[in-house]
């Protein structure tokens, strides 16, 4: 059984799936919907100058 689950939503990808690299792991969604949710949900700080600022 090599059933496939989709990273974003957890529903089941029949046929094809779409990769998407997130933080250097290469992971499956079902659709390109859920992978520029998980794309968004991994992505650093929208706004890095505020990070370093918090930081530092
Ligand atoms: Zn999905």
């Amino acid at each position: 059984m090599t059933h496939k689950t989709c990273a974003a939503c957890d529903c089941r990808i029949e046929g094809d799936s779409i990769k998407v690299t997130v933080g250097g792991e290469t992971v499956d969604v079902c659709c390109d919907d859920c992978a520029r949710a998980l794309n968004e949900a991994h992505a650093p700080a929208t706004t890095p100058a505020a990070a370093e600022r918090s930081g530092a």
